[in-house]
């Protein structure tokens, strides 16, 4: 969704009522975010003389700004305005590659990876490294990501699925504690080993970001993550021995 942000340049007085009232009068830099966040700059510092975050309402007029967050109120009236515009603004990210189709930098901002030219977007599991490596079908960068094992595949999941790669390897591959029946890899969000019995039996675990490496002295498999070995089971306390 392509959003802008209004940006007025201008000798205005902003009048803040809240937990610290005051007005102040200069030659400044409004700015209007599409979150409903009001940014007023002056010449120095990088902290704004006057704002409000995520503001409930914002109302842009030729000669003044108002937004009202709960019992906190901003005015800003533009005496002389100096300049206007509205501009196109997303989220900044890490650039992690270029997109094939119209050769753009992609970014990176938490679990997504998007496009700013074709909006095209991608998600990745919170812990998944990018690499530098394009894949040879769609020519997007491959990621990298640990469920068990180390997998390797391409951004879109339509191309080559983390999620089919996970089953492929883990699916069935482990019993449930508390009945017996096979775990099954499934996506509530993240990646979860649930019982195949359910809903007669609602055991189920998120699956650890590491690799599995063996098996708890309770019979489940443990796994090597960034914070240690660990059973499966979260709250077991026998996988930390060995
Ligand atoms: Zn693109
Ligand atoms: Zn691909
Ligand atoms: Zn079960
Ligand atoms: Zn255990």
């Amino acid at each position: 969704m392509p959003t802008s942000t209004h940006v007025i340049a201008g000798r205005c007085t902003t009048e803040f009522d809240g937990s610290r009232d005051r007005t102040q009068r200069g030659d400044v830099l409004v700015v209007i975010k599409p979150d409903g966040t009001v940014l007023v700059h002056d010449a120095a510092g990088y902290q704004p003389v006057a704002w409000l975050t995520r503001a409930d309402t914002v109302t842009v007029s030729p000669d003044a700004v108002t937004a009202q967050d709960g019992d906190q109120s901003l005015s800003v009236t533009v005496h002389e305005e100096y300049a206007r515009n509205r501009y196109r603004t997303n989220d900044a990210g890490v650039p992690v590659g270029t997109c094939p189709a119209c050769e753009s930098s992609l970014v990176r901002s938490g679990g997504t990876v998007s496009c700013p030219d074709c909006e095209d977007s991608y998600s990745v599991p919170a812990d998944a490294t990018i690499l530098d490596e394009q894949c040879s079908d769609c020519g997007l960068p491959r990621f990298r990501a640990k469920r068990g094992d180390v997998f390797e595949v391409c951004l879109d999941y339509d191309c080559e699925s983390f999620d089919d790669r996970v089953r492929a390897a883990f699916d069935r591959e482990f019993d449930c504690p508390d009945c017996g029946d096979d775990l099954r890899v499934l996506r509530r969000g993240g990646l979860l080993l649930g019982c195949d019995a359910y809903p007669d039996c609602e055991t189920g675990f998120s699956f650890p970001v590491g690799r599995h490496d063996g098996t708890c002295d309770c019979g489940l498999p443990t796994f090597e993550t960034p914070t240690g070995r660990r059973c499966l089971d979260s709250s077991c306390e026998k996988a930390t021995a060995q």
